[in-house]
């Protein structure tokens, strides 16, 4: 079985434009449960450089006419089950600050039996905002720590 990585985060940081990037030059789609209540997208990717192959997944978008209390637990659920099923977690954050739902993320991501996790900053569309991005308080945490900006492609 090919190993799986993961795209998780609360919505708006960028999940599926981060998702799409890769989708857009290199991958080739090879399963897509939208319109399934998980709404998770899984594409094969490989890493020519690198001579590896793996599954990367999009946790998936969220329903906004949601009420909060049904968001927040449908971002529980989805980080969950990213973890019982990935063998690396790609978490995704706004460079320049951490929600109550980002908070509920970090709780679940400090428990026991986690993969790896690469926290991926983005929105940092400048120098400027990639520095301030490591005030975040959880890069002492999780030292794989990236600021990007798909937006500006770096
Ligand atoms: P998701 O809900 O986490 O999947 O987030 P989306 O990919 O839908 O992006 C949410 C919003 O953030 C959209 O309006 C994007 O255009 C915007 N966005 C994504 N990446 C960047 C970035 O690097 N910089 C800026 N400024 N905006 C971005």
């Amino acid at each position: 079985m090919l190993p799986k990585v993961t795209i998780i985060g609360r919505p708006n940081v960028g999940k599926s434009s981060f998702f799409n990037m890769f989708v857009g030059h290199k991958i080739a789609i090879v399963a897509d449960e939208a319109g399934t209540t998980r709404d998770i997208s899984e594409y094969e990717f490989t890493d020519k450089d690198r001579e590896i192959t793996y599954i990367l997944a999009d946790s998936g978008g969220l329903d906004f006419s949601s009420k909060d209390d049904e968001i927040a637990r449908d971002i529980i659920e989805r980080t969950r089950n990213a973890i019982a099923e990935s063998d690396l977690l790609i978490w995704i954050v706004e460079y320049n600050r951490l929600t109550e739902e980002d908070d509920q993320i970090i709780k679940i991501l400090r428990g026991k039996d986690i993969p790896p996790v690469m926290v991926v900053a983005n929105k940092a569309d400048n120098d400027e905002m990639r520095l301030e991005s490591y005030n975040l308080p959880i890069v002492s945490i999780f030292p794989d720590f990236f600021p990007i900006s798909v937006s500006h492609h770096f």
